[in-house]
């Protein structure tokens, strides 16, 4: 039935699917609220909205200074002092975006694409950016991927924040934004400014990635996986059908792919026996528990009866990973790691290096996400109407 569908030119396009996906609502300085604001225009002037109404235009060497009162918010320029009782509203005339730097707490100026409106929440400011969609995708790719990357990997973490933000627009909903820029959503602190990077979101622009049910998928990563990928429902108690176990080759010689941690033996034995119920009278047990090498990614430890999830331990001891072995050495026990993370999804480590040595970035997503496909965002709508 997908493969049929796909087959339909691309070039349809609903009119309401795309003003639904042009914007994307930004909560900005999510992790650190603040109480007081500059905004200045970026390379060019500002239209300023109080409560509603076209108010002033702020020069493009101005700026002003926010912050809020008992009853609203107060702005202040050189030029201007003004006083909105619910919210103020920057637009460039020219869509050349705006500057905004937190004064309490104080961090460096940041440049942002689209629109900026500030109410209040609370005894702090509200700030939400309208964003258009492919800017808000390069600043996203450019604060998490970092700046010496391969096209490839680039493209495809393009094409995964971009999925990630319209799976999630109803993430902050009580809040009158969609998505914050905290690692709580995907961290973007403005506009992009690596050309590299613009040519990814430009060469994957409105591509996304679904399931066999042409919904969204939720593109989980983790650093490195060690060598086998997990399936969801292994963590997390919910399988999906894109996140399934796979062997990769391709992250065992990366940083993050081996580990190594020692616990007391009697911490250990203690933990065991008192968590679980294992029998550390038993020699035969103590034996499978302190000496232990799986040969691939198991789900219990030593599989001993009580049942010992290895996942539990992981969190318990903060292991970097579920995936170990363990030596005895005296009084204690020496855990021998692979990966580091949940290891479901994209092993990170492992795309890097993929990227690295010459494969497309659709190579990349099909080794790590089984059943995916890749559609124009605009052609969704279509998709799950036929499917119906
Ligand atoms: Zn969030
Ligand atoms: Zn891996």
């Amino acid at each position: 039935m997908l493969r049929s569908l796909l087959y339909v030119s691309t070039c349809f396009l609903a009119g309401a699917a795309m003003a639904q996906y042009a914007d994307v609502r930004v909560g900005l300085f999510h992790d650190s609220p603040t109480r007081q604001v500059m905004v200045m225009g970026d390379r060019g002037p500002l239209d300023v909205w109080v409560d509603g109404k076209q108010a002033a235009q702020l020069a493009s060497s101005d700026g002003l200074v926010i912050k809020c009162t008992e009853n609203g918010i107060h702005a202040k320029s050189l030029a201007f002092d003004l006083t909105a009782k619910k919210s103020l509203i920057f637009r460039s005339p020219a869509g050349m975006g705006f500057r905004l730097r937190n004064m309490a707490p104080k961090s460096p100026e940041r440049l942002y694409p689209g629109s900026l409106e500030l109410g209040r929440s609370g005894g702090n400011l509200l700030l939400v950016a309208t964003v258009p969609l492919e800017e808000y995708v390069g600043g996203v790719v450019q604060a998490e991927a970092g700046k010496e990357q391969w096209m490839e990997y680039y493209k495809l973490q393009a094409v995964s924040c971009r999925t990630y933000a319209l799976a999630n627009k109803r993430r902050h909903a009580g809040e009158g934004f969609e998505v914050c820029d905290g690692t709580h959503c995907q961290v973007f602190l403005g506009r992009n400014r690596v050309d590299s990077i613009r040519q990814a979101v430009a060469l994957t622009r409105d591509l996304v990635v679904v399931d066999p049910d042409i919904r969204l998928i939720h593109a989980t990563f983790h650093s490195n996986c060690g060598g086998e990928t997990m399936n969801a429902d292994e963590v997390w108690s919910k399988s999906e059908p894109y996140l399934v176990s796979t062997v990769d080759t391709f992250c065992l010689h990366e940083p993050h792919a081996v580990w190594e941690k020692s616990v007391s033996r009697t911490k250990w034995l203690n933990y065991l026996h008192k968590e679980y119920g294992v029998d550390t009278d038993d020699s035969n047990v103590v034996a499978s528990v302190t000496n232990y090498s799986p040969e691939c990614r198991d789900l219990f430890l030593a599989n001993i009866s009580p049942p010992v999830p290895l996942v539990q331990l992981r969190k318990d001891f903060k292991l970097r990973s579920a995936y170990f072995s363990i030596k005895p050495e005296g009084d204690m026990v020496v855990l021998h790691g692979r990966g580091f993370g949940h290891g479901v999804g994209l092993c990170q480590e492992g795309a890097m290096h993929m990227a690295r040595h010459g494969y497309t970035y659709t190579q990349i997503l099909h080794h790590y996400f089984a059943n995916v496909h890749l559609v124009k965002l605009q052609n969704l709508d279509f998709f799950r109407d036929k499917g119906d």
